[in-house]
């Protein structure tokens, strides 16, 4: 199994990839975690993200292909993997299909989640997510306990810095226009499917199932 989440931040890509990837005992690849962990661990790739990531501009093209390359070719992206924030640009989508043709493996489907704007901003400013096990909470659906720990883990819950309202803005911009015209890309190939992203986790979830069940080869 080999999907792309894609849609614009806040979504719930992260939520989604994370049950599926379970569920499926497939490999959740997260760019953005990824690099979150390399700036916490203040590598070179760290360094070189930190403050794209910080002002919520996109990492450099060359930067994210040779990042991806590394992971998909990573004997645990083997039995397949659920890319969840790659490709963020047309000239990364042209690199993933590169790679994909190099190591002879294709992908089933791209899944667009769709969410009102409205619905974006107020999603991503109650958003906490865990700072050891990535879990995500939700302030609009699940109790974050007071003591900001996870009720998972006991690691510390934090609010991403790009979540504040004026950073969202500024990367739902991004996304209108360096990541949108990838939709066009995939749909011509025939690979994009549309799927209402409103509503609890759950219905989304379902949503996501029935589509994977009727367009799973
Ligand atoms: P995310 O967690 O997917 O929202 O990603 C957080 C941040 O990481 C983004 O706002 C970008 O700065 C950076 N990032 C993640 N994936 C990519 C990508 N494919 N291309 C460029 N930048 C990325």
């Amino acid at each position: 199994m080999r999907i792309i989440l894609f849609g614009p931040p806040g979504v719930g890509k992260g939520t989604q990839a994370k049950l599926l990837s379970k569920k499926f005992r497939v490999r959740h690849i997260s760019t953005g975690d990824i690099l979150r962990e390399a700036v916490a661990h203040e590598t070179e790739l760290g360094r070189k993200a930190k403050s794209s990531m910080d002002e919520g501009r996109l990492v450099p093209d060359e930067i994210m292909i040779a990042l991806i390359r590394d992971v998909i070719t990573d004997p645990r992206s083997k039995d397949g993997f659920i890319l969840d924030g790659f490709p963020r640009t047309l000239t990364q989508a042209e690199a993933l299909e590169e790679l994909f043709q190099e190591l002879r493996i294709s992908l089933n489907i791209v899944i667009n989640i769709e969410v009102k704007e409205e619905e974006i901003v107020h999603r991503l400013s109650s958003r906490w997510m865990c700072r050891n096990c990535r879990r995500i909470y939700s302030e609009l659906v699940d109790s974050v306990p007071s003591d900001r720990r996870c009720p998972k883990c006991g690691g510390e819950l934090y609010q991403r810095k790009d979540d504040k309202p004026e950073t969202v803005r500024h990367r739902l911009n991004v996304y209108m226009q360096s990541t949108l015209p990838i939709k066009e890309f995939y749909r011509k190939k025939g690979l994009l499917v549309d799927v209402n992203g409103m509503g609890d986790v759950r219905s989304v979830t379902d949503r996501i199932l029935s589509l994977l069940n009727h367009e799973r080869p």
